[in-house]
């Protein structure tokens, strides 16, 4: 096969595999069982070692999934760099690989104990004291990255579990699918992460490490205040906040936070990532280090119940986001290579701005002049002026699919079960189980989307939802492993956009 050219689906599965050596079969092994959880790309499932009796979680990627040879990279890179830090005890160790015709499977260790924040929802109160405890454990994950070589770039509540419901039980950071191995010196310019945590320098395509500690600050930001600092109805309007809003540290609750927690996250929300403060030197902070100096009292009950909103609409948005994104038929995905090809008349792999222009018109595409715009800007993203097939799918999957009216109404009667027109709390929780989130209550979300107050969502209050800006979920519909499709389409609105917030 040509270097670079656009592989058929079949001759994809057969000439590639992610690892470099043949394995066992995981069956022989494991048993698997329920669902733990759904990412982007794979599904979890509890797994049972067949010798042992012992239990792990196993991220199964069906490789049809796997689009172009990136994404093959993508998923080793990701298996390699658990490896490389598996020794540290808060990232989830890695157990095995292995590989069939169908699937990728990684086998690891179980985190039963749920996500960063509804533990903390569940405990029903916490105090900045407990947040250093939280904060100190992200960092020094962050610290242990840094010093391997290694950047996180995607660091956020969620992808951070308890190993297990015990009190003193530890926290794991997971989920290394868009981590990269970096020399120091070199930049990075993949727009990669998710809208409320990344750093303003991602934003502008040119940064290094310390867009971790950004991403940490504000999840440190949130855990004391219980909203983002950056925040805004539409992701656009979140990135111009990200890199030009001012930071508050006076409104409720700050006045009744210590001068040193606001002293810390300034200095991680330091929009100049050579002034801002290193991993390293968080963990030498005196609200870190100093046992007298973070207060032991609860903090307000405000804080809490907003956390909680902000979690649940997160989660919501993202069950509704893959639904939609599981609606899209392999016949649709076929469709877009055959028009990438076409559109690629040298067949070169890539394509060229004009190229693209030039192809969208002999389709008879209705894509507005602006329109196409975005999406050049947005699938260029080494600005080198070509579009290759990963950034090209990622990119007009999002146009395309996201927001048309028919896939929000599929989305809207996968939730209302019994098909009455408005979706209820009953359909949401069991739409939860079904994802695999258990001791989610989504009653403040409801509140909130809500906007008729009558206690269920009618189509217009969900549009309405999904709609508004992505909620820290970080979701390129259907095939972008690395979601930079989505982010970049986005962030021509940001700099040239006219929103109202
Ligand atoms: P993706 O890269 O596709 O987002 P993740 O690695 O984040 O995949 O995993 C998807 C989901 O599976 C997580 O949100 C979580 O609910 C669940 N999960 C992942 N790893 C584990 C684990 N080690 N133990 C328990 N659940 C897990
Ligand atoms: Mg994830």
């Amino acid at each position: 096969m040509k270097k670079n050219s656009v592989p058929s689906k079949s001759s994809l599965a057969k000439s590639f595999s992610v690892l470099p050596h043949q394995t066992q079969r995981l069956r022989d092994h494991f048993l698997l069982g329920k669902k733990l959880g759904q990412g982007q790309f794979g599904t979890t499932y509890l797994c049972t070692e067949k010798s042992t009796g012992k239990q792990f979680a196993c991220k199964s990627i069906p490789k049809r999934k796997l689009l172009c040879k990136e994404d093959y990279e993508d998923v080793w890179r990701e298996i390699q760099i658990m490896h490389h830090l598996s020794e540290h005890p808060n990232v989830v160790q890695i157990q095995g690989t292995y590989e069939d015709t169908v699937f990728v499977h990684l086998v690891m260790e179980l985190c039963a104990g749920g996500e960063l924040f509804d533990r903390i929802i569940l405990k029903g109160n916490y105090s900045e004291k407990e947040a250093v405890k939280l904060i100190a454990t992200i960092v020094g994950v962050v610290e242990a990255c840094h010093s391997l070589g290694v950047m996180h770039r995607d660091l956020k509540p969620e992808n951070f579990l308890f190993e297990s419901q015990d009190e003193d039980a530890k926290m794991k950071a997971t989920d290394f699918g868009l981590s990269a191995f970096y020399k120091p010196g070199q930049y990075c310019s993949d727009m990669v992460g998710s809208p409320y945590y990344v750093a303003p320098e991602v934003l502008c395509k040119h940064y290094g490490p310390e867009a971790d500690v950004w991403s940490v600050g504000i999840i440190l930001y949130i855990l004391l205040s219980g909203v983002p600092p950056f925040w805004a109805e539409t992701e656009a309007g979140i990135f111009r906040q990200i890199l030009h809003g001012e930071l508050d540290l006076v409104s409720e609750p700050w006045p009744s936070i210590s001068e040193s927690a606001k002293d810390l996250v300034k200095q991680m929300l330091e929009r100049d990532p050579r002034k801002r403060i290193s991993a390293h030197k968080v963990l030498c902070h005196p609200w870190i280090v100093d046992d007298t100096v973070a207060p032991d009292k609860p903090l307000d009950s405000a804080v809490l119940t907003r956390l909680k909103q902000f979690s649940e609409m997160n989660k919501l948005k993202k069950m509704a986001r893959r639904v939609i994104a599981e609606r899209l038929s392999e016949e649709e995905i076929g469709g877009l290579r055959e028009l990438f090809k076409m559109i690629d008349t040298d067949n070169s792999g890539t394509i060229t701005f004009e190229e693209l222009k030039e192809g969208l018109k002999k389709v008879g595409s209705n894509l507005m002049e602006a329109e196409i715009k975005s999406l050049m800007e947005a699938a260029d993203i080494d600005n080198n002026g070509t579009i290759d097939y990963g950034e090209f799918l990622a990119a007009t999957l999002h146009l395309n699919k996201m927001e048309r009216e028919d896939n929000l109404v599929a989305a809207f009667s996968y939730f209302d079960k019994d098909g009455s027109g408005y979706i209820t709390l009953d359909e949401l929780q069991q739409a939860c189980k079904e994802f695999g989130l258990v001791d989610v209550h989504l009653d403040e979300t409801i509140k909130e989307i809500d906007l008729d107050n009558d206690g269920r969502i009618d189509f217009a209050e969900f549009s309405a939802m999904m709609k508004k800006s992505d909620g820290g979920v970080g979701v390129g519909v259907g095939s972008s492993r690395t979601l930079r499709g989505n982010l970049n389409f986005n962030i021509a609105d940001a700099f040239g956009g006219q929103d109202s917030s």
